[in-house]
């Protein structure tokens, strides 16, 4: 079937519908958003619930692989889309509410040698609806509301612009899932002419973007991005993403043992952001990943790189663990699926 009920934004669903009063339109996207199939929207006329239920897709993307940590009550879903692409999702239960991370394409094509996501490179981009689906799988299966939204699953969420704009309007629409933009993070590995386009999108969300380095010497070696988009021009464009959305940009910075995690490689880190208050480090120790030889940075040493943050003047922040117990890093779980596949 062509169109999935959950890829619709406001303007498409009343172009679809064609000639319905307003309010129509406006009850159908309601329901649609409130997870609900044709068969439920009771207040709506017999012929147009016929119509969406013979011509739309309207299933939620379906739960292959759940695994519930024991530690602190993270789940982590592997879901299945119509077309068998498998996708990953985390819930992460916080005192402040419950947040997701969502992936926004199977696969992903930025290379990043760290990261277990982009080991196959890109099947595809995932729809809005594909996307919005995972909250929605998530809330009914655990029975419990989402109120934050992280986009740091697998794939690069500016590399996949129009869907995922469509997503998030989705999202923060009061009539949609009625999500608090202050509520939800994008993270980029720096696509800047879209982090621009972002910043003029009128939508406060949070940016995280990921640096992983202190210069373009280490970057490079990390992450192909940085063969076209200098650290200098990043860091400038994140500024430029707080001075005109006022949301303070986070950079993701993953330890790595003997590669990016030196005293040095931290003055350097604080001399790069310039102590400029709207920017926050958060350090993340680097999860392994079965293809990739990397390891994380012994707790002395990033002890250390904090302090030395610290000390310059640099607000930091280490990020707390999830779902140790069960992979619950991104792109893992896909990936042990697929070497499972490959064994058969
Ligand atoms: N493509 C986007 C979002 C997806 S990745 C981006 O690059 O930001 C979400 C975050 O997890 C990024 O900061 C990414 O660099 C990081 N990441 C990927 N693999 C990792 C690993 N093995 N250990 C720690 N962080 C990792």
């Amino acid at each position: 079937m062509e169109l999935n009920i959950y890829d619709f934004t406001p303007e498409t669903l009343e172009g679809y519908l064609g000639n319905v009063p307003r309010f129509r339109t406006r009850q159908i996207y309601k329901w649609i958003f409130a997870g609900k199939t044709p068969d439920e929207m009771t207040n709506v006329p017999k012929d147009l619930r016929e119509k969406l239920k013979n011509e739309c897709y309207t299933k939620l993307p379906k739960i292959d692989i759940k695994l519930v940590s024991k530690l602190d009550g993270t789940v982590k879903y592997l879901f299945r889309m119509e077309d068998d692409a498998g996708i990953e999702s985390v819930v992460m239960p916080y005192h402040h509410g419950r947040t997701i991370c969502v992936s926004s394409q199977a696969g992903c094509r930025m290379g990043c040698a760290f990261c277990a996501s982009t080991i196959d490179g890109l099947d595809r981009n995932l729809s809005s609806g594909e996307i919005i689906g995972q909250i929605l799988a998530a809330e009914r299966d655990t029975g419990e509301r989402i109120s934050n939204v992280v986009i740091m699953g697998s794939g690069e969420p500016l590399d996949n612009y129009d869907n995922v704009l469509d997503f998030i309007r989705n999202a923060v629409n009061p009539d949609g899932l009625g999500l608090s933009a202050r509520h939800i993070t994008l993270s980029t590995c720096g696509l800047v002419d879209k982090m621009r386009q972002l910043a003029g999108e009128n939508l406060p969300i949070n940016l995280a973007v990921s640096l992983h380095a202190p210069n373009d010497e280490i970057r490079k070696k990390l992450m192909p991005i940085a063969k076209s988009v200098p650290i200098e021009k990043l860091v400038s464009e994140s500024r430029k993403y707080f001075d005109m959305t006022h949301r303070r940009v986070t950079f993701e910075y993953a330890l790595i043992r003997g590669v990016n995690d030196s005293v040095e490689n931290a003055k350097e880190l604080s001399a790069l952001l310039g102590g400029f208050s709207g920017f926050h480090v958060n350090l993340i120790p680097v999860n392994h990943v079965e293809e990739r030889a990397f390891q994380k940075s012994e707790k002395a040493t990033a002890e250390m790189f904090v302090k030395t943050l610290e000390k310059a003047g640099t607000q930091v922040t280490v990020r707390r663990k999830m779902g140790a117990d069960i992979d619950a890093a991104c792109g893992q779980l896909r990936r042990a699926a697929k070497r499972k596949d490959n064994c058969l």
